[in-house]
């Protein structure tokens, strides 16, 4: 089939490539250029696993990018919207990107000849695809949704890092669509991937994209208060999750405490159910409850640091923050936890040294003011302390690098050092352990 991305982020990008592979001819659209171009070159515009070779392969051949509109909708059946649904500051979701995609997509269809599919993949609270995309579309088209052009959402559900492999493996397909006819189109897409597809209506999908990211953030708020409280009591709150998680009703993943979920979906999309929660009458306790522990997660590293240097004694210290990234395995630093972190530790007049394998030219762009570094050995060297911040797999095997401090005291975020496993010895604070 013939498919069109709005949007090369994550999600379009990795989107674009994977259908690629499926078999489809894909065409990008991003008002990006600079992406446009990388795209065409077979140039990834972001870091994800796997993606860099899919892109090679499919570049030029199946996979095209291009900032026309027109273009991209008269050479294709169905457009995904991939576009960014960013966190308004009241927490409510911003949707003016989507309606700017949808009125591109209207203006492109009204000069089509034949039935079109919009399909939402974004993010979008319940309700949005019905009552902003498909009147938008109708608006700026001229046409009428279920003769003329089709509606569906279909939530992406990839984790950062291993998006190819979610994409081409994933546990759950979901298809709200307004009609039968855009329900068959859309699922035929996805043909070849040995997944169930689960048909339902627009506000459904975009509910269960919203549940299951507001349930697994629930997991890891919850685990990161029980560890606080273990902590207080000298208890080991991973084999008390460890033996909690084989409860097959609780199951073992997303039960690590450490210093707080970040990344593009989880803060934000809690964020925004509350707003719609509030928006249709109801208190979202639980929920704002989610997001008040993991704000104040990543503080509970500096109460832990002060206690060690010595309550006001952070200023003019040396302190290393290993971990810029979200999460490991990508570039991606949004909501990062090392974010409130670093700035806290410049309030308080610390000298900060940083070092992330992937996403210091990212932060860089956030904080101009700490030195980075190209290893966790430089950042160490000389430092007074270190805190660890995402969960990269080399910061496991950190060892002789402690003996580079001029303090080895290291509180770290993420459980990833066993002090009795290495043979440095350091001064080590877990955050919740
Ligand atoms: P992103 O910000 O990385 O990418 C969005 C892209 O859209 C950018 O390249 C931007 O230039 C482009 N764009 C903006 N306006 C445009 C327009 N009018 N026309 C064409 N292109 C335009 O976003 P992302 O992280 O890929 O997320 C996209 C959506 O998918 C969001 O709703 C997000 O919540 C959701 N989502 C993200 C993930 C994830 O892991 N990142 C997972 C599941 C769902």
């Amino acid at each position: 089939m013939k498919v069109s991305i709005i949007g090369s982020g994550y999600v379009g990008t990795v989107s674009a490539a994977c259908f690629a592979e499926l078999g489809h001819e894909v065409i990008c659209i991003d008002i990006d250029e600079e992406k446009v171009k990388q795209i065409n070159a077979g140039i990834p515009p972001i870091y994800e696993e796997g993606l860099k070779e899919l892109m090679k392969k499919h570049a030029e051949h199946h996979l095209i990018a291009t900032s026309d509109y027109d273009y991209a909708v008269t050479n294709s059946d169905v457009s995904f919207i991939c576009v960014g649904t960013p966190s308004g500051d009241d927490g409510s979701i911003d949707l003016s990107i989507v309606r700017a995609a949808s009125a591109s997509l209207g203006r492109a269809i009204a000069k089509k000849e034949g039935y079109h599919i919009v399909v939402v993949k974004s993010t979008v609270v319940p309700e949005t695809t019905e009552k902003v995309v498909l009147s938008t579309i109708g608006e700026y088209s001229g046409k009428r949704a279920g003769d003329d052009f089709g509606i569906a959402m279909n939530p992406e559900f990839l984790r950062e890092g291993k998006a190819i492999y979610d994409f081409m493996h994933p546990d759950k397909i979901v298809i709200g669509a307004i009609d039968e006819r855009t329900s068959a189109i859309v699922s035929e897409l996805y043909r070849s991937l040995d997944c169930e597809i689960t048909h339902t209506n627009p506000k459904t999908a975009e509910m269960i994209k919203y549940v299951n990211n507001s349930f697994l953030a629930t997991k890891i708020s919850f685990s990161n208060e029980i560890g606080n409280i273990c902590k207080k009591l000298g208890i080991d709150t991973y084999e008390v999750m460890q033996a909690v998680g084989t409860d097959f009703r609780i199951s073992k993943s997303f039960l690590n405490s450490g210093a707080g979920f970040g990344g593009s979906c989880f803060p934000k999309d809690v964020k925004a159910l509350i707003s719609k929660a509030k928006d249709i009458g109801y208190d979202p306790l639980l929920l704002e409850s989610v997001i008040e522990v993991n704000e104040r997660q990543p503080l509970e590293m500096i109460e832990l640091l002060e206690s060690k240097l010595g309550n006001g004694n952070i200023t003019g210290k040396r302190i290393a923050v290993l971990g810029l990234a979200f999460k490991n395995d990508t570039d991606d630093i949004r909501e990062s936890r090392s974010i409130p972190v670093i700035a806290e530790l410049l309030h308080l007049g610390a000298d900060i040294t940083a070092y992330d394998p992937m996403a210091s030219d990212e932060m860089k762009k956030v904080f101009s003011n700490i030195t980075y570094h190209i290893s966790a050995a430089g950042a160490l060297k000389d430092a007074d302390a270190c805190l660890i911040m995402t969960e990269w797999d080399e910061f496991r095997n950190l060892d002789s690098e402690f003996g580079l401090m001029k303090n080895s005291i290291v509180i770290d975020g993420r459980h990833m050092i066993v002090p009795e496993d290495i043979e440095q010895d350091i001064d080590y604070v877990g955050l919740c352990w």
